[in-house]
């Protein structure tokens, strides 16, 4: 059943741009709900390059991916936003009252006075890997990421992958699967060391298969697999009992569903203007790597400048009636209130 949420404003992405755009906002007193693919907030930062340093962030001479969201997560603590992580926004319509309605793929809907798209390079997609017909399997005997860990226990679990993800989830869903296999072309791990050393404990001690190979096709009925067929690295091909496969491959950037949403496009990016950031659609602004206005750069700090102008607009449709004051963080007692130093 669908959950149905009243917002204010519902910035989608909750990379570095969006983060920030919670604080601009919240200065203004609009609180936000953020809705992200990803499990976890930082977008490009925290997904591509968390442990690469970034030189070019304004008063920061060096700040990891991760740093730089860890510290925008502070920053906006005071105004305590309500993230949706784990959800795609798919759709956006406009209501005959002038607010919208947002859908993600968890079937929440919010019904929203603004939009702010922050959608960076698009939608983070998983990797399919190359198993023939493995899309008929999709969705209900393979996943590409664990929404519910109940959906997955007493079953015969096959996780392909040799990185976090894989070792991570192989750790969380053994104690309540049926089975859990572990599956790797090689016996060489990109995962954290300590999961690696977990995931070995559990082999030793007989609870976790791991096996070195390919999945190169799957049987089953209706889209529920029976077993998966595995070549081992010397070419021979075995059928292993399988009820759910996880492949974790990585994941590539689409621009997905915003293709759809009705607005203007400049070369797959979104159209705005440089006073309030907003696309041909009024009331739906987009801030960060997804937009495109002339003279363009697609850096963090841009993307911060943008969030600013933007919340000024954003907040004149949120309270159209009371008048914004320009203050400064250093001097406005009723700022420091808000951000709770004064
Ligand atoms: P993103 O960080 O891309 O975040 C957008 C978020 O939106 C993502 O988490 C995505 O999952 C989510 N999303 C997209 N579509 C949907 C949807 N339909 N529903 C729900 N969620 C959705 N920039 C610099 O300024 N300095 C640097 O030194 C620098 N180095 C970089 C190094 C690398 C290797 C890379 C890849 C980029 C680098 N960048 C750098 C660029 C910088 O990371 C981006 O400018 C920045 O991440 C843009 O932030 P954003 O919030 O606009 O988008």
């Amino acid at each position: 059943m669908s959950e149905t949420i009243e917002a204010d404003v519902v910035i989608v992405g909750a990379g570095p741009v969006g983060l920030f755009a919670v604080f601009e906002l919240g200065l203004l007193d609009v609180r936000c709900h953020l809705i992200d693919i990803l499990d976890k907030p930082g977008g490009q930062c925290a997904e591509l390059y968390p442990e690469k340093p970034i030189y070019d962030i304004p008063a920061f001479p060096i700040i990891t991916g991760d740093g730089l969201t860890e510290n925008l997560m502070a920053q906006i603590k005071p105004f305590d936003p309500t993230f949706h992580l784990g959800e795609q926004v798919n759709s956006i319509e406009r209501l005959e009252d002038g607010s919208f309605r947002v859908t993600t793929d968890a079937d929440k809907i919010f019904l929203t006075k603004v939009v702010v798209i922050a959608a960076g390079g698009g939608s983070f997609q998983p990797k399919r890997p190359p198993v023939p017909a493995i899309e008929n399997f999709e969705g209900k005997s393979v996943f590409y990421s664990v929404r519910k860990m109940e959906a997955f226990r007493d079953h015969d679990i096959l996780i392909v992958g040799g990185g976090d993800s894989a070792l991570d989830w192989t750790l969380n869903l053994q104690p309540i699967a049926k089975s859990v296999t572990l599956m790797h072309r090689r016996d060489a791990f990109r995962a954290a060391p300590d999961s690696v050393n977990k995931m070995r404990a559990l082999v030793e001690s007989g609870d976790l298969k791991l096996v070195f190979g390919q999945v190169t096709g799957l049987e089953g009925e209706d889209g529920h697999i029976s077993h998966a067929v595995i070549t081992d690295n010397d070419d021979n091909e075995h059928k292993l009992p399988t009820t759910r496969l996880l492949p974790f491959f990585g994941l590539t950037m689409k621009l997905g569903p915003i293709a759809n949403w009705g607005l203007n496009l400049h070369e797959n990016l979104i159209k705005v203007d440089t006073e309030k950031f907003q696309t041909s659609e009024p009331g739906i602004f987009s801030i960060g790597d997804i937009n495109w206005y002339p003279g363009k750069l697609k850096l963090i700090l841009s993307g911060f400048h943008e969030a600013a102008l933007m919340s000024q607009a954003a907040s004149r449709i949120v309270f159209p009636d009371k008048k914004i004051l320009f203050q400064y963080t250093t001097s406005s007692t009723s700022l420091q209130k808000k951000l709770g130093v004064a």
